[in-house]
């Protein structure tokens, strides 16, 4: 285990049943990273979902707080990749196995024999519409061609689609009304660390937290992020999703193959858990 890490650990588990008993662990925010120059004006922040307050944590409940491993077993983290990088992805799966790791890939466009490579390696393919348009922008029926009907030839070629991404993380309530009744899970995008429980994923839209390589000034404050993030869920329990785009070392939108190593080796030691966004569902 790298230092940071352990040492994050070795501490939060000593403090852990202190903090329980301070009830202080149901909430996981903490405000984000320095934005840099990532901003993406209008961006909907919306309310914060259900917080990820594991029943555990109520005070009705206090004095039968959970042992440190039950709370841990809740803990994981859904990673995604979005846009088109398909032929990038694929030269990836081979580590995602190494790291018995199953992400999800939002992909855009019309459905590509990729998908189903990805499936038959027990990844899952969301849906990103066709032509990453601000939905804000376009007119109900453009709306509806986009998502609903772009993610037709994909169910065509068996491929369900449970979750979707909205572009930019760009949405209206209506929008939501309108995509539930095609994909369970809506995802928005965001700079901010958020942790939900499973009701919370269940109930229908999560935001994910970027952890492109624009969001941070070096590999140092990247690893460091991680650590943190992870070494917090391992101890709080819940669901953090993150999202990527590319992998290339030079991509704003996209993580070094050396930072997603680094995240999927620190998830290893950590034990977290990797879902995709179609398992609570
Ligand atoms: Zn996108």
């Amino acid at each position: 285990m790298n230092p940071r890490v352990c040492f994050l650990y070795s501490v939060l588990l000593a403090a852990g049943s202190l903090l329980m008993a301070l009830n202080v662990l149901s909430c996981a925010s903490r405000p984000p990273p320095s934005p840099g120059d990532f901003e993406f004006p209008g961006n909907r922040e919306r309310e914060p979902e259900p917080e990820p307050r594991a029943p555990e944590f109520s005070p009705e409940e206090a004095g039968s707080f959970p042992s440190i491993e039950e709370i841990v077993a809740d803990a994981g983290l859904l990673l995604a990749f979005d846009d088109d990088y398909a032929d990038i992805w694929e030269r990836y799966l081979d580590l995602f196995d190494r790291y018995e790791v199953r992400v999800t890939f939002f992909v855009q466009g019309d459905y590509s024999p990729f998908c189903t490579v990805a499936e038959n390696r027990g990844h899952e393919i969301g849906y990103h519409t066709k032509n990453h348009f601000n939905l804000l922008k376009v007119s109900r029926q453009e709306f509806l061609e986009e998502t609903v009907g772009g993610a037709e030839s994909f169910r065509q070629q068996g491929i369900p689609l449970k979750a979707f991404a909205y572009p930019y993380g760009y949405s209206e309530p209506w929008m939501d009304e309108i995509l539930w009744e095609n994909f369970p899970i809506l995802r928005g995008f965001g700079t901010t660390f958020r942790v939900y429980n499973a009701d919370a994923i269940k109930a229908g839209y999560i935001s994910s937290k970027s952890i492109d390589n624009n969001q941070y000034k070096d590999d140092a404050e990247f690893e460091a992020d991680i650590s943190d993030m992870f070494t917090s869920i391992k101890l709080s329990g819940g669901f953090l999703p993150l999202t990527t785009h590319t992998i290339a070392a030079e991509a704003p939108w996209g993580i070094s193959p050396d930072r997603l190593e680094y995240l999927l080796k620190t998830a290893a030691e950590l034990e977290l858990k990797f879902y995709r966004y179609g398992d609570f569902f």
